[in-house]
């Protein structure tokens, strides 16, 4: 028999129970229990002294992992959600929204959505996936800039920044506030060139999203503004190309036009961010043919989510998302017609 497989040994049973010191000495478990059958005296109460020290206070926001020979960390920018009337999915069902969220747990009468951002390490590169949402989610959002000072990581450090669709909760950190100088001075910055184009172009087109009429100019001039900005500083990808030594950029076109995935691997491991291919770790995962309110292009958003959940279900790929629960790693498993994100555990080692 395999050592693994064989029953809980007498010693590793009583290590669980804090008592492996005492193994040799012991006859059996029932011995010990005899043993210690009789009661300890209780303890004086404590005087009161005032209230005790408050546990409040902010969390941590970053969470330290590894893809084989890779250090990366997920990093908090945030989050933003409403009242369920408001959810961002213009053709899904409010009962079943409702039904999903209970089923998970969740309060049913409003929506969330957490802002992720991914850091690596891959050999002499630190590199960057979407820089948080900045200023344009108001005071309580773009917390990127003080959660790589929590790490001990100075933008200029960053060598390379990947933009994975011009929408502002991913490039709103890009640049400086006040002064709209880029953030991250010493990197190379990279964005698919159909993403560059279609936002850049002379028209471009949002009729298929069910941002209000009147809000979409704004939301043009806003992605324009901050891609000409960068202008010199782009460099031009497409998908199926491989960087950096680990990185395959993966095509998952819809939520934008030139929307991008990220596939790293290193030895064995492999973990691919699929970004905003999907955007609710429920909602999104039980009904893949609900359009997200942005998609650009929804059927193809739609088909691309499917696409990606199912070789992901099917390869048991390892799962970083923009906008699943912190720290956002996972992975999907297929049941029926729709997905189930499954969330991994912290690993605190
Ligand atoms: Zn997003």
């Amino acid at each position: 028999m395999h050592p693994n497989t064989s029953a809980l040994s007498r010693r590793d049973a009583l290590r669980f129970l804090g008592l492996a010191g005492a193994a040799a000495l012991l006859p059996s478990f029932a011995a010990r229990a005899a043993d210690s059958a009789t009661p300890a005296a209780p303890k004086p109460a404590a005087p009161a002294a005032g209230p005790a020290p408050s546990l409040a206070g902010t969390q941590a926001g970053y969470y330290r992992f590894k893809i084989g020979e890779f250090e990366a960390v997920g990093l908090d920018d945030g989050g933003f959600g409403g009242p369920l009337e408001q959810s961002p999915w213009p053709g899904g069902n409010r009962d079943k929204m409702a039904a999903d969220l209970a089923a998970a747990f969740l309060p049913n009468d409003r929506f969330a959505l957490p802002f992720n951002n991914l850091l690596l390490r891959m050999g002499s590169e630190l590199v960057l996936i979407d820089a948080g949402c900045g200023p344009l989610f108001g005071p309580t959002n773009g917390k990127l800039a003080s959660r790589l000072a929590a790490i001990g990581i100075k933008p200029e450090q960053i060598t390379a920044v990947f933009l994975s669709h011009a929408h502002g909760d991913h490039f709103g950190g890009l640049l400086d506030a006040q002064t709209k100088a880029p953030i991250f001075t010493n990197a190379q910055h990279f964005i698919n060139r159909r993403e560059f184009e279609f936002w850049t172009g002379s028209s471009p087109d949002l009729s298929g999203t069910a941002i209000p009429v009147e809000d979409r100019g704004g939301a043009i001039a806003g992605a324009q503004s901050c891609l000409n900005a960068l202008k010199s500083k782009w460099h031009f990808i497409a998908p199926g190309e491989k960087l950096l030594g680990g990185l395959e950029i993966i095509d998952a076109p819809g939520h934008t036009p030139g929307h991008i995935a990220f596939l790293f691997a290193s030895g064995q491991e492999q973990l691919l961010h699929f970004v905003d291919t999907v955007h609710h770790h429920t909602v999104s995962f039980a009904n893949p043919d609900w359009a997200f309110a942005y998609d650009v292009l929804p059927q193809v958003a739609v088909a691309t989510r499917k696409k990606l959940l199912d070789r992901a279900a099917a390869d048991r790929t390892r799962l970083f998302g923009a906008h699943m629960p912190f720290p956002a790693l996972g992975y999907v498993r297929k049941v029926g017609d729709h997905y189930e994100h499954v969330l991994e555990p912290l690993n605190l080692g």
